[in-house]
């Protein structure tokens, strides 16, 4: 049986920054070494969208003028099909803009509030100070914990609600809002986070967790992800780990 996924990718033009989109191409890789097929569908302002096909969402990041001119079309157009499928465990990855914009509002800068779509309950709001730096989170994502590495460059500050888990805690860098060590949030099958680098081309494992989840949804629970070497990338992330822990 030929597997095959497909990934809606939100607003491509708007939000690609720090080279976000090498997430898709980190998806689409390890889904071609299964031969799994991986359809990406850009998603612009304008598209209709058919969620219920739909496997996994990658939502990245994005300056916040590039935020302001999708938020409109993603909480009227998309917003209704995108948050039933999200309460249908559709796959979500966001990260920094996008994941702001999965929250509940965006409060700029210049004190415009940008409406997000309300799945993850978290806010965000503009700080003074931009939080740059590579940053170390420590996850489990059900096989025991191991360390996310990434590179954030956010001013917004991300605060919880009680509606969502965090995805890990930070141990190196500022994370969701520089105070509480959190750092990214999951709801359902979404993630969201501040990791840049882009985030899973330096974290096969956190790849494959989100290929698996969509697998499984779509195809059942016997469908069992095919083990994959990925010694140089987990090679990178351990030196990479090991040399920001040690300079704490
Ligand atoms: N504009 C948002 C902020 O600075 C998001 C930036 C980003 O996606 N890198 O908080």
């Amino acid at each position: 049986m030929q597997l095959t996924l497909r990934l809606a990718h939100l607003y491509p033009d708007h939000m690609n920054v720090y080279g976000d989109r090498g997430n898709i191409i980190a998806l689409r890789q390890r889904c071609q070494r299964r031969h799994i097929v991986l359809e990406v569908i850009p998603v612009n302002p304008g598209d209709t969208v058919d969620w219920q096909t739909t496997d996994l969402a990658f939502f990245g990041g994005g300056q916040d003028s590039g935020q302001a001119l999708i938020a409109s079309d993603l909480i009227e157009r998309q917003g209704p099909g995108l948050r039933a499928a999200i309460a249908a465990d559709l796959v979500v990855l966001a990260i920094c803009g996008g994941y702001q914009l999965l929250g509940h509002y965006f409060l700029t800068h210049t004190g415009e509030r940008l409406p997000g779509l309300g799945v993850l309950d978290v806010y965000t709001i503009a700080g003074k100070r931009r939080m740059i730096g590579n940053i170390v989170i420590e996850v489990d994502l059900g096989k025991g914990p191991w360390q996310l590495v990434g590179f954030e460059n956010h001013s917004g500050r991300t605060f919880h609600g009680p509606g969502v888990q965090p995805l890990g805690r930070v141990l190196v860098g500022y994370g969701d809002n520089g105070q509480d060590r959190k750092g990214g949030a999951i709801y359902r099958n979404t993630f969201g986070c501040y990791l840049h680098g882009a985030l899973l081309p330096k974290n096969p494992q956190l790849t494959d967790h989100l290929i698996e989840l969509a697998l499984r949804r779509r195809y059942g629970t016997q469908v069992e992800l095919a083990p994959l070497p990925a010694e140089r990338e987990l090679t990178a992330q351990r030196v990479m780990v090991q040399r920001l822990l040690s300079r704490r």
